[in-house]
């Protein structure tokens, strides 16, 4: 079954335009056109492109009202953001516990590399980074709880810039470490990689999340707000 989200009132309020609605994916007019891949991996049940042509179902199929489509995507997409984040922390862990791994198992130039110095700055920053980034998962999700997912809106804005970078610049680092073997299917490492990768992207841009944490903050002092000079004696 798909759920599709479409317009079914283009001169309604923007917010009211779209509805969702339940499309099996057996119904007459409905073909899956093509497969694109995800930096090359197929990535859970696909990414097809599908064409609906004249397609029909029950009016029983709309999901909740017509034109709350809109606000079904966004009540999922606030609890569905840190959920990729939480999973983002857990892949950049994997790719620490296999970087402190491969550091002692591997001898190159008569020592392991654990021993040499910019490894050892690989490690400890990837254990900070992502300390870091915990934090502010765990804050975030304090925060859906206590006050929800609305109000939390610019903590999940921002964790959802932080965590993605985050793993991308792990796994390339873990990468590195792992010489060739590192690009291979035998390690998660690049499948890491490109899951920090597109997560940059969907669930919206890091673009328009920095632009709402942007906005917040530039509300936070007022708009009549200007720097008072430092008070010298
Ligand atoms: C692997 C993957 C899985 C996805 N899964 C889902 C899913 O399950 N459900 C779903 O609905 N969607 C999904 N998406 C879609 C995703 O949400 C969109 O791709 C994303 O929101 C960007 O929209 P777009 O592709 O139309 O790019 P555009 O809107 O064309 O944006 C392209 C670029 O323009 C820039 N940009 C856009 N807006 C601004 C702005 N306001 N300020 C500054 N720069 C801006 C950014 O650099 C942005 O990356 C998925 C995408 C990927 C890659």
């Amino acid at each position: 079954v798909s759920i599709v989200m479409g317009v079914t009132d283009p001169d309604a309020e923007p917010h009211r335009r779209q509805s969702m609605v339940l499309v099996p994916m057996d119904s007459p007019g409905v073909e899956v056109e093509r497969q694109p891949t995800v930096f090359g991996y197929q990535d859970r049940g696909g990414h097809p492109q599908i064409r609906f042509d004249d397609v029909r179902v029950p009016v029983a199929n709309l999901l909740g009202e017509q034109g709350g489509g809109f606000a079904i995507a966004q009540a999922r997409l606030g609890p569905g953001r840190i959920h990729h984040c939480m999973r983002a922390i857990g892949a950049a862990e994997r790719c620490l516990d296999l970087m402190v791994q491969r550091s002692q198992a591997r001898a190159a130039f008569g020592r392991p590399l654990s021993e040499q110095g910019v490894i050892q700055e690989w490690i400890a920053d990837a254990r900070i980074r992502i300390e870091q980034a915990r934090l502010l998962v765990l804050k975030t999700a304090w925060m859906i709880d206590e006050v929800g997912a609305k109000a939390a809106r610019i903590e999940i804005a921002a964790i959802k810039v932080v965590t993605p970078a985050l793993l991308t610049g792990i796994a390339d680092r873990a990468i590195q470490l792992f010489g060739a073997a590192g690009f291979t299917e035998d390690f998660p490492l690049a499948r890491f990689y490109s899951m920090g990768r597109w997560l940059q992207i969907a669930d919206g841009p890091d673009e328009v999340h920095r632009r709402s944490v942007a906005r917040a903050e530039l509300g936070r002092l007022g708009p009549g707000a200007v720097p008072e000079p430092f008070p010298f004696d």
